[in-house]
């Protein structure tokens, strides 16, 4: 295994930022920045040992540094919509900045995916990792109190990107954490996703409204193009769902990390198995990309998938849903597994 930590630019401010190329035994190449704690390349084998990037993403800082759609990058404070980006918690009410129609979308119009991350090289008995660690002051984008956040990747010999998060604070406040990494396993810029064949661990949804607002049902997919019970073919009812960008309820028999989605391109034998300790996950496949942004503008609508492994949308407003709210003295955890396989 190898593991080198090179400059990747800086911002616009100055403050230099850097990004680290991980390779396994096997081969699999994995880059991350300290910019947005981002996977920005993922390079994996097909069935005949042949490598391609798997995550969309840019080939320079410049490209992170405008605004996109969160492509790999870390997400936070509160991934996913806060209704009207207000709650209340413990009898105050908070506001947030609105960044997505009426709501707060991904923690804010400064999430932790623009912030710079410190970061450390570790080398594992499992394989490279690198831990970035941030701190969002009291206050940040609305949210109440200090939050100390660390996101550990780890690149495993046995081609898993495993994502373990920690975080912690001295006020009661929502936390989810997701990574947005859009995944095509034909290789970035080969097309679309809709030749996928995905299926997800999930019997139960939450329906939303238009603005993507959960109503607070937990409504089951059967007989809804939401049914990936079985493995579908991601083009097959995509049109009947308005494009993919939607809540799942993971089944879990237990706690901790279990199956939540399983992704097949057949044509290259590139398998992608999510595995996550979180209640949800939100398929999103790209509806919004059209091709303006992206690696030489080659990244249409539908050219990747996200697995966003998380908490239910607007949480902190449905007090039905699991909690998202982190307490001084309490530590979050989450660990979600992208591992890759061949058939
Ligand atoms: C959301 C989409 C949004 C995208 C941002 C996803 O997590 O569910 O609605 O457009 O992030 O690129």
């Amino acid at each position: 295994m190898a593991m080198v930590k090179a400059g990747f630019g800086q911002t616009k401010n100055g403050t230099p930022v850097d990004i680290y190329t991980l390779t396994n035994d096997s081969g699999t190449v994995a880059k991350l920045t300290s910019y947005g704690a981002a996977l920005t390349e993922l390079h994996v084998a097909d069935r005949h040992g042949r490598l391609a990037n798997v995550v969309l993403g840019f080939p320079t800082l410049d490209g992170y540094l405008e605004r996109h759609p969160y492509f790999g990058v870390t997400v936070g404070r509160v991934a996913n919509r806060i209704a009207k980006g207000t709650f209340t918690l413990d009898g105050a009410t908070y506001k947030l900045p609105i960044n997505n129609g009426p709501n707060t979308l991904h923690g804010g119009v400064v999430g932790f995916d623009q912030a710079v991350w410190k970061a450390e090289m570790l080398h594992t008995a499992a394989g490279p990792a690198v831990k970035f660690t941030h701190q969002s002051p009291d206050g940040d984008q609305g949210f109440p109190g200090n939050l100390w956040v660390t996101v550990i990747y780890t690149l495993t010999n046995d081609n898993q990107i495993r994502i373990d998060y920690t975080a912690t604070t001295d006020k009661a406040t929502p936390v989810n954490l997701t990574n947005h990494s859009y995944f095509n396993l034909a290789g970035a810029g080969r097309g679309t996703i809709l030749e996928h064949t995905l299926t997800i661990a999930a019997s139960h949804y939450t329906p939303s409204d238009e603005n993507l607002i959960p109503t607070g049902k937990i409504a089951p997919v059967e007989g809804t193009p939401l049914d990936f019970t079985k493995p579908a073919l991601v083009e097959a009812r995509i049109v009947q769902a308005g494009g993919y960008d939607h809540n799942f309820v993971i089944d879990r028999a237990a706690e901790g990390l279990v199956p939540a989605a399983r992704l097949v391109h057949e044509p290259s034998g590139r398998v992608m198995e999510t595995l996550t300790t979180t209640p949800g996950v939100q398929l999103y496949t790209g509806n919004f990309l059209d091709g303006t942004v992206g690696n030489g503008g080659a990244y249409p609508k539908h050219s990747g998938l996200c697995l966003e492994t998380q908490h239910f949308p607007d949480s902190v407003n449905h007090p039905n849903f699991p909690s998202t709210i982190l307490r001084p003295g309490q530590t979050y955890r989450q660990t979600t597994v992208y591992k890759f396989l061949t058939a």
